[in-house]
């Protein structure tokens, strides 16, 4: 695989801590994620929903990668990357852009840990026009706001980090008719390949999607790797933040199936139910997916259960 962005490896420390408590383990740290940072999520989430339409295959799409990679620059130095590919799709051949960005751990036998977000928008919503484009602040602009944030928080750990953290901002996660081998989840589906082709070693794939819901309850969906669930679970509990996070029973297809299919180990973090009363879904794929359906508290929330489970991670061994 190409380069890591910072090769650390200078600060060797030794922390010794014991379970799920955002920093830990014994060369490195995962720093926690912090109110502040919740506030930077929200913030890079609202200016890059302001860049307007993302579908995949569109000019749109093709600028939202290049202000990712700029952005991801200027928040934790050089070493991003897009990653452009051709797949075929019901309309024919488009090119895709996944952008990516590695962080070196401290030491370079640390477990890898790959956080996923797709930053395209469903095409052809009801009501969008040019002027008045759909946005998508919720999916995908809040899961792509928070990764960001996560970027920075973990460039500007002095001590280095506990594992490897590549984050992939992917393209072509939203299907333009319906889920197919060439319909969706294009960008993950050429990650995971490409990954697994290289023979790179992944200790967790965790996929954010959906995240930046006022009313925010994560339902893990059943296709995630059982130990993931389980953990994830587990540091909700420690957090404090058991009432957001429950086990669901559906199946979800996200960005995260393509690595299980491969063989990686991966959960969905994701609220699937985003809409103007419990249980509805009325903002999802509609012009009402809009900033103010968004709070900095759930961006806090899924910011501290996923630096929580990558500390416990980095702790149960090294893949
Ligand atoms: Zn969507």
């Amino acid at each position: 695989m190409a380069g890591y962005l910072k090769m650390a490896a200078l600060a060797v420390v030794a922390v010794v801590v014991v379970g799920c408590r955002d920093q830990a383990t014994a060369i490195g740290k995962i720093p926690q994620f912090t109110a502040a940072a919740a506030t930077n999520a929200f913030k890079e989430t609202e200016e890059f929903v302001a860049l307007g339409s993302r579908a995949a295959g569109s000019e749109g799409a093709r600028l939202a990668a290049q202000y990712l990679c700029d952005r991801i620059e200027a928040l934790v130095g050089e070493g991003a990357r897009i990653e452009s590919f051709e797949d075929d799709t019901p309309y024919g051949v488009r090119t895709f852009h996944n952008v990516i960005v590695e962080l070196a751990a401290a030491h370079a036998s640390a477990p890898r840990i790959v956080l996923l977000s797709h930053f395209d928008t469903k095409r052809d919503i009801p009501g969008e026009t040019a002027e008045n484009p759909f946005v998508g602040a919720n999916d995908s602009g809040s899961s792509t706001g928070l990764l960001l944030s996560l970027a920075e928080l973990f460039s500007s750990s002095g001590e280095g980090l506990a594992c490897h953290v590549m984050f992939a901002f992917l393209d072509g996660e939203e299907c333009a008719i319906g889920y197919s081998d060439r319909d969706g989840l294009h960008g993950s589906r050429h990650l995971a390949a490409k990954l697994r082709r290289e023979g790179v070693a992944i200790k967790a794939v965790i996929l954010a999607d959906m995240i930046g819901d006022s009313d925010l309850h994560l339902e893990i969906p059943r296709n995630s790797t059982p130990e993931l669930r389980l953990l994830a679970l587990k540091c909700a509990e420690r957090l404090e933040l058991r009432d957001k996070v429950s086990l669901g029973r559906g199946f979800v297809l996200d960005d995260h199936q393509p690595f299980l299919d491969v063989g990686y180990a991966a959960i969905d973090l994701i609220d699937f139910k985003f809409g103007s009363a419990p249980g509805l879904n009325d903002y999802w794929h509609t012009m009402e997916d809009t900033m103010d359906k968004l709070s900095v508290e759930s961006f806090e929330v899924t910011g501290r259960l996923i630096t929580a489970m990558m500390a416990e991670l980095v702790e149960t061994g090294r893949d």
